[in-house]
């Protein structure tokens, strides 16, 4: 097996920490901010859980990495590791926090995220740099599987569901 990238190596903490999601019955989503080549702060999706609209992976990193530096300006040099490309809010967030450089991996399958756009739109004098594509298949198939599954079981569901109206009107019979 060939050797990780500095990148890729962030990217997999980053995919760590949302198949600690994905135990929890969340869309599996992590993130990671680096600094200096140490992750200082982890997060992934507690959408679900929370019942949150902003609970997803990049924030509750983005928010643990302030805590820590006691400061909601990161210091320069800060990196942010997602394993799905962010979306406007997270996007905001890592401006917000003067994130340099936002890594993902999977893209978003609509094409909307945005993310481009803000990252160059200098909102807040600030521009991040993105890098796209980072262990996108591993990051992608993370997603695939879960919504693969999760279609699984809601068709289970129906099936049984419908099983059960029946026994109800046979009995009525
Ligand atoms: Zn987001």
């Amino acid at each position: 097996m060939r050797k990780l990238t500095r990148e890729e190596k962030f990217m997999r903490v980053a995919i760590r920490a949302a198949k600690r999601g994905l135990k929890q019955g969340e869309v599996p989503i992590g993130a990671v901010v680096v600094y200096e080549d140490k992750v200082v702060s982890s997060g992934y999706n507690r959408r679900a859980k929370l019942q949150l609209a902003s609970a997803h992976a990049e924030m509750m990193a983005i928010d643990r990495a302030c805590k820590k530096f006691g400061s909601w300006r990161l210091p320069e040099g800060c990196e942010l590791y997602v394993t799905l490309e962010p979306c406007p809010m997270c996007m905001g967030a890592s401006l917000n926090a003067r994130v340099d450089k936002v890594y993902f991996g999977a893209k978003e399958q609509k094409g909307r995220s945005l993310t481009s756009e803000l990252a160059a739109s200098n909102l807040l004098n600030h521009k991040t740099e993105v890098v796209s594509g980072v262990l996108e298949e591993e990051c992608s198939a993370l997603l695939t599987s879960f919504f693969v599954e999760m279609r699984k079981k809601q068709k289970e569901e129906k099936e049984r569901q419908k099983k059960q109206d029946e026994n109800f009107s046979q009995r009525e019979i």
